[in-house]
């Protein structure tokens, strides 16, 4: 079964979609990364009014490390947000919060034939938290408040699974 014509729009959207699937999670590029949180706001190309806001917390070990936004403009198409170099640098720089502007490079129909430039402005905040080194994980983890129990494999598997689902749970919450 073939669909026989897609829009360029849908063939867009198809070849994100792909890039997201090949690309490795954001666990498994960024081992030392325990948590991200992203705020967007979207706002008209003249960065004055703005349109929308987008808060949410990321799942580490199911969140592809090609970490794209869709353009909320109407319309537009082949478009979009990447943050995976933003992201990649601050992880890079072990920076604590990552703020930036990305533009829309997309183009829109305005009326019934005009394709004007999106040009849509994302203003974007991480929050990024690392791995602690060794012997302060150590300590944190011995306080006694966890409910997972303890297996003898490896350290870190033991930790991530209660971690993602709390963070899986999380992000269902803010993508509604
Ligand atoms: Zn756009």
């Amino acid at each position: 079964m073939r669909v026989p014509k897609r829009s360029a729009q849908q063939e867009y959207r198809l070849k994100q979609r792909a890039q997201v699937e090949a690309s490795p999670s954001l666990a498994a590029k960024f081992p030392r990364l325990r948590g991200l949180k992203a705020t967007l706001e979207y706002f008209d190309p003249a960065g004055v009014t703005k349109n929308g806001e987008l808060k949410c917390k990321m799942n580490l070990e199911h969140a592809s490390a090609v970490v794209w936004f869709a353009c909320r403009g109407a319309d537009c198409a082949e478009g979009d947000f990447d943050l995976s170099e933003p992201l990649a640098e601050a992880v890079l720089a072990r920076r604590k919060v990552a703020v930036g502007e990305l533009r829309c490079q997309g183009m829109r129909k305005r009326g019934d034939r005009e394709r004007v430039a999106c040009r849509t402005l994302l203003r974007y905040k991480l929050s990024l938290d690392y791995d602690r080194d060794t012997t302060e994980k150590r300590r944190a983890s011995g306080a006694g408040h966890s409910t997972a129990p303890k297996k003898t494999g490896p350290r870190t598997d033991s930790e991530e699974i209660p971690r993602a689902q709390a963070l899986r749970k999380a992000q269902r919450k803010t993508s509604a």
